[in-house]
């Protein structure tokens, strides 16, 4: 609001050069518009300033006095023992430690005993690989089907095959008598899934026309892993292992991006700290004007 004030009663006086020009004559290398007198340097000395225009100067100085001030201001408390940079890198140092602790705890995380399973021969008897599909092998006397859920379906330009669905066979039934009770669910459930991934690997390999396997057993099915002791799928995949292996990955990632934050934290203040000087030189230039003027 002040501003227009003296914008108004600048422009009663008619002396200040309207603020296009002014902007123009500021930018790099510029010295005339097109059309306009080239400036000619003047030997005369500046006249003094009216009221006005010492007013308005005066305005706009104390307007940069404040923003100096508050570089002053951010300039010292960067250089003051306890500063919010330093308060902010030392939170984020502790949610470091959390991290390395998350990521301990996931490499202790303990090795279990599974039992191997019995080398019980799994008998293939068909693989048609589309249109549908049709595996069809047994496991000891039970005999499984797997069979695509659609034909060869057009999703916008590709082309995605049906997934195989187990149609027959029930794994809880080739889980050999002697596996104790509290580990019956859980074998259950990974051989639903080592079951499918190796009636998606025969698939595969029709597809490929490479030769099935000829002596693939349940064991094949649910070997021990060397590393965590769960059982593996069919094909040496461990679930477990991948499991962490992720977010192990995804620990580590939070671990590196809390650290650039840390040392962003730091650069801020040492940026700050190092523009003290200027910032003082400043303020004393600016004060120096501000005096003078007050003087007229
Ligand atoms: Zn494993």
């Amino acid at each position: 609001m002040r501003r227009w004030k003296f914008w108004d009663e600048a422009a009663s006086n008619q002396e200040t050069a309207p603020p296009e020009t002014a902007q123009s004559g500021s930018l790099p290398g510029r010295t005339a518009h097109a059309g306009e007198p080239v400036p000619k340097p003047s030997s005369a000395p500046p006249p003094l300033p009216t009221h006005s225009e010492a007013q308005q100067r005066l305005a706009s100085l104390t307007r940069r006095r404040d923003g100096i001030l508050f570089d002053v201001e951010q300039a010292e408390l960067a250089r003051t023992a306890d500063n919010p940079w330093r308060e902010r890198m030392a939170l984020l140092g502790e949610t470091l430690k959390v991290v390395q602790n998350d990521i301990a705890a996931l490499d202790r995380e303990p090795r279990v005993v599974r039992p191997p399973l019995p080398p019980t021969p799994i008998v293939i008897s068909e693989v048609t690989p589309d249109d549908p599909a049709r595996i069809l092998f047994t496991v000891g006397s039970t005999e499984f089907h797997y069979e695509s859920d659609l034909d060869w379906a057009e999703k916008g330009t590709t082309i995605a095959r049906g997934e195989l669905l187990r149609t027959q066979g029930d794994p809880a039934a080739i889980i050999p008598d002697e596996i104790p009770g509290d580990l019956r669910d859980e074998l259950a459930s990974h051989l639903e899934n080592s079951l499918f991934i190796f009636a998606t690997d025969l698939r595969h390999r029709a597809d490929e026309d490479q030769p099935q396997p000829d002596s693939a057993t349940l064991a094949d099915l649910a070997q021990p892993c060397p590393i965590c002791g769960h059982w593996q799928s069919w094909g040496g995949f461990c679930a477990t292992c991948a499991d962490r292996a992720n977010r192990r990955r995804a620990l580590e990632a939070e671990f590196m991006r809390i650290s650039a934050e840390q040392a962003a934290e730091e650069e801020e203040r040492a940026k700050w700290a190092e523009r003290l000087p200027t910032a003082l030189r400043r303020l004393k230039d600016v004060e120096d004007e501000i005096a003078a003027l007050s003087q007229l």
